[in-house]
């Protein structure tokens, strides 16, 4: 770039910089900004100035200043340095807050005290940092005295100040070493009990102004001899000493720590909120408390929360005094006998009352807000959208609904997949988990909470449960022979495999809580012991698990059950089936879980794995069966196993179809990764030896013959058709039979019957004609023209993908396997990778498991590659997913994007999948419109 334009831009930037406005004034009915500036004034600021300046509230706001994120940003851009504007800014400010409020900061007669507080766009509750009570020094104590004419109340405003400033300011945003090895604000904590001791006083109210003072002075002499410099008594140096910490502590260990876990960008930034003080600590004509404009537990409509006569916020959050309820909807169990806020303070909670309605019409959600009572003068000091848990969003979301304070595209956004999870399962209950601590922690695959007494064998699980007991079955990792114990069991814990591992998976598939991949699990099965680090759980030990987020606990932590509440639910629901475009099918493999299906709302299955009808209750003898014919080495022997087996394959589909009312099934083709089917134990092994009429030496010869060194990529899916066509001639049989009978006794049926694995074109040739030999041959024999049906493939091989064209000239539908196309796109083993993800994850190479979480870069493209070739082929073909992330929100909104047909998923994420359908419509707009990208 040639100089002069250097010097120019140079130049602009900073007459840019110049008309940057870095500060916003608020209160007294006006104010700069607005509530949606967020990002600018961060959400504490923005919602003041919405609260003080809208001409639709005017709230009584303590008048103060905002100085945005842009000077957090700049301060750590230049050496913790502020834009060469600000000083004047704030001097200015300070002065419009001085006249708004008729005290003047630093004066000796008639002083302004200001508090100092952090504020992000989204908000990291206790992460940073406040000062109160700023502006308090020698010179401003007789003139607070004064006006207050409370000496007691003074001095101890100023202890608070001298804890709060010598900690946050002097220790921490200096970076020092904690004073004495705990920090400043412990040995100033221990000065004050000690205090209290020697006068064998309870309680810091009791301690008297003389006590107060000499507090006052030895705190000063203690912050001296800490910092080598006194406490500062200029009040322009406190201000300034608390905007920076304030700055300073967006950079602190724990603010960044949290940022992470929710994953806030660090360029965001903090802005800083300076305030007028206000006192609920006056007496007892004053007050503090925090209420929520609907009761944010249970979603009841009326006013919610707690408050303390005499007191400041941080008295109430510190929960040594048990707060009042502010009304009578408010009372709980610990508050039944203390007064109401509307008993003590009528008039105050009148107003207060008022102006919650108001700001709930306002802002048109639930909002938290916080108050303080000021010698009866009532003052707003917060607002922000209030947290929610799942019945009480889907409950609050429906009621406005009605209020007409929301339309219904704003409803289904106001209810988040998780909080919907919460009605589906039963959960641990939050305020428990919030008090405990996980003693480790695995992949969360199977939805909801569960406690009970550790058993390590199906066997014993399946005891257990006769007992009545509840009991989580822990394994290293499960196959189809930990069936029985898996369903007995009320969750699974396994120390190996992956989001789409076979515990997982069949988790899932019933709702059923499960932690898989817990790597810190050391399970001696000889001694029945779980060893976690240096803790030894036994056999009958208590654990608690929590399957939606991965945590195992130590003990039994109480539950919750929220699934009950229907009517709500369903309500709901309906709501989003009115706003979607996408279908949603389901993962099913037997009537039960397919009628289940259809009442959580699926519309048709999207996947029923021919395999796994042999997991199902009582379902030993087709197993064995199944094994039979797996271990099979002839054409007759496998021709004999399949024909004992085939009443069961007929029975299991023509349930299925009967279960989904005439909606499509696809049915996959067996696909046996043959390492889960092979038996392990003996004694299973004798009686088949047995039933097959051949020597025990011999079956356990088949049986390692059959090994694979890499059976995900073996003799699965198609390749076994292709093998051995008399297999996938059986299920066609049996599927053709099934629908033929079912049409006879007029029931509606639909079979789509899909080929896996599929990578070449010419594979799904090889097979649709022996399914088309067959579907003549059933014709033939039940006399009907034809079996309306139709032959497609699962797409999870990236070959696949990228020959779709081709493969769309013979498929008539596109199922996308995205657990085998994500494990082969990434070459990570789906069974494997419970060794390895966390670390990923911990270390952020992987922002999401993307066996969980579609990988919408790369397998993503892979599917769009793949949606654009088949449709060029076939214009009306037919897509859907079946893969896990058929059930997760964000794989669900790409799916609407890319102009799927369905989505399909395990019942229990029937309804999520329901909602994240009708959100990615509401966000995204029509399927057309959304895949143009
Ligand atoms: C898939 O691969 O995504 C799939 C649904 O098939 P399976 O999990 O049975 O391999
Ligand atoms: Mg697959």
């Amino acid at each position: 770039m040639p100089t002069t334009a250097v010097k120019k831009s140079t130049k602009a930037a900073a007459k840019s910089a110049k008309n940057v406005k870095y500060v916003y004034f608020f209160g007294a009915g006006k104010a700069d900004g607005k509530g949606n500036m967020k990002e600018l004034l961060g959400g504490k600021g923005a919602n003041l100035a919405e609260m003080a300046g809208h001409p639709s509230l005017r709230l009584p706001v303590p008048p103060g200043f905002t100085i945005t994120t842009e000077v957090c940003t700049y301060y750590w851009a230049n050496k913790r340095t502020y834009p060469k504007t600000l000083k004047a800014d704030v001097e200015k400010y300070l002065g419009m807050v001085e006249k708004a409020t008729g005290h003047i900061f630093g004066d000796a007669a008639n002083p302004l005290l200001v508090s100092v507080r952090s504020g992000a766009r989204s908000s990291m509750p206790g992460m940073m940092e406040t000062i109160l009570n700023v502006g308090l020094t020698e010179k401003t104590i007789p003139g607070m005295i004064a006006a207050t004419k409370n000496e007691r109340f003074v001095y101890d405003a100023y202890r608070r100040l001298i804890m709060m400033y010598s900690d946050v300011v002097m220790e921490k945003a200096e970076n020092r070493e904690p004073y004495q090895g705990k920090g400043i604000r412990k040995v100033l904590d221990e000065q004050l009990e000690h205090a209290k001791h020697s006068k064998n006083l309870k309680d810091d109210t009791q301690l008297s102004t003389e006590d107060l003072k000499t507090l006052c002075a030895q705190f000063k002499n203690t912050v001296r001899e800490a910092m080598g410099v006194p406490f500062p008594d200029d009040p322009m140096e406190q201000l300034w000493g608390s905007v920076g910490a304030v700055f300073a502590s967006w950079n602190g260990k724990r603010a960044i720590s949290y940022r992470r876990i929710e994953k806030i960008p660090d360029e965001w930034g903090t802005a800083v909120n300076v305030q007028s003080m206000v006192f609920g600590n006056m007496g007892e004509a004053s007050a503090t408390g925090v209420a929520f404009t609907r009761n944010p537990g249970t979603g009841d409509e009326h006013f919610y929360g707690e408050y303390l006569i005499n007191a400041q916020g941080e008295d109430v959050v510190a929960g040594i005094r048990t707060p009042g309820p502010i009304n009578e909807w408010s009372r709980t169990e610990q508050s039944k006998s203390e007064r109401s806020l509307e008993q003590a303070m009528p008039a105050a909670y009148k107003e207060l009352l008022g102006i919650q309605k108001r700001l709930e019409k306002h802002y048109r959600d639930m909002l938290d807000i916080e108050f303080t009572i000021e010698n009866n003068r009532l003052w707003m000091l917060q607002c922000r959208v209030g947290k929610r848990n799942g019945i009480a969003a889907v409950k609050m979301a429906m009621d406005m609904l009605k209020e007409k304070l929301i339309a219904k595209e704003e409803a289904v956004l106001r209810v988040s997949p998780s909080q919907l999870d919460e009605l589906l399962h039963p959960i641990v209950d939050p305020k428990a988990e919030l008090a405990t601590k996980p003693v480790a922690k695995g992949l969360p695959a199977g939805p909801g909470g569960a406690n009970g007494t550790v058993v390590f064998t199906s066997a014993d699980a399946v005891a257990a449960a006769k007992a009545g007991k509840h009991v989580i079955l822990v394994r290293e990792e499960t196959n189809p022979e930990d069936i029985e114990g898996m369903r007995a069991a009320q969750a699974i814990l396994t120390a190996r495999g992956g989001m789409t591992s076979h515990a997982a998976l069949v988790a899932r598939g019933w709702g059923k809580c499960c932690v898989v991949g817990c790597g810190a699990l050391n399970i001696d099965l000889a001694k029945k012991t779980i060893t976690i680090g240096d803790k030894v759980i036994k056999e009958g030990d208590w654990l608690t698990l929590n399957g939606s987020k991965g945590n195992v606990y130590l003990g039994k932590l109480d539950m919750f059950d929220a699934s009950e509440n229907n009517d709500l639910l369903s309500g709901f629901l309906k709501v989003c089936d009115s706003i979607r475009s996408l279908k949603i099918r389901t993962n099913a493999d037997t009537p039960e879980d397919s009628a289940r299906a259809r009442r959580f709302g699926a519309e048709g299955i999207g996947l029923f794995r021919v395999e796994h009808m042999f997991y199902g209750k009582g379902s030993d003898e087709a197993l064995f069966k199944l094994r039979k014919m797996i271990v099979s080495k002839t054409v007759e022997e496998r021709r004999n196993a399949l024909n004992e087996l085939f009443p069961h394959m007929k029975e299991s589909i023509k349930g299925t179809l009967k279960a989904m009312e005439g909606y499509g099934v696809t049915i996959r083709l067996i696909d046996p990764p043959l390492h889960e089917f092979v038996p392990h134990s003996e004694e299973k092994l004798h009686d088949l030896a047995k039933s097959l009429n051949i020597s025990f030496e011999e079956l356990e010869k088949r049986a390692t013959g059959l090994r694979e060194n890499n059976p995900m990529m073996g003799h699965r899916g198609v390749r076994l058709g292709v093998t051995y066509p008399e297999i996938t001639e059986t299920q066609a049989r049996a599927i053709f039979e099934a629908t033929a009978e079912l049409l006879a006794e007029g029931v509606k049926a639909m079979p789509e019957i899909m080929i896996p694995v599929v990578c070449h074109e010419n594979e799904i040739i090889d097979q649709a004609a022996i399914i088309a030999r067959v579907h003549e041959e059933v014709c033939k024999a039940k006399g009907l023209r034809k079996i309306n049906h139709l032959v497609g493939t699962m797409i999870e091989i990236p070959r696949a993908a990228l020959v779709a064209n081709k493969i769309a000239g013979v498929a008539q539908f596109f199922s996308f396997g995205t657990n085998d196309l994500t494990q082969m796109t990434f070459g990570f083993s789906r069974d494997d990778i419970g060794g390895f993800m966390p670390d990923y994850l911990n270390k952020g190479i992987l922002k999401n498991d993307p066996f969980q979480t579609l990988d919408q870069e790369a397998v993503g493209e892979l599917i769009h590659l793949a949606v654009n070739r088949g449709r060029n082929t076939r214009e009306d073909l037919k897509i859907g997913i079946c893969g896990e992330h058929g059930g997760d929100p964000a794989s669900v909104e790409f799916c609407h994007r890319e102009n799927f047909s369905y989505v399909s998923c395990s019942p229990f994420r029937v309804p999520i999948a329901r909602l994240a359908a009708a959100q990615a419509v509401v966000k995204y707009g029509s399927p057309k419109k959304a895949g143009k990208k």
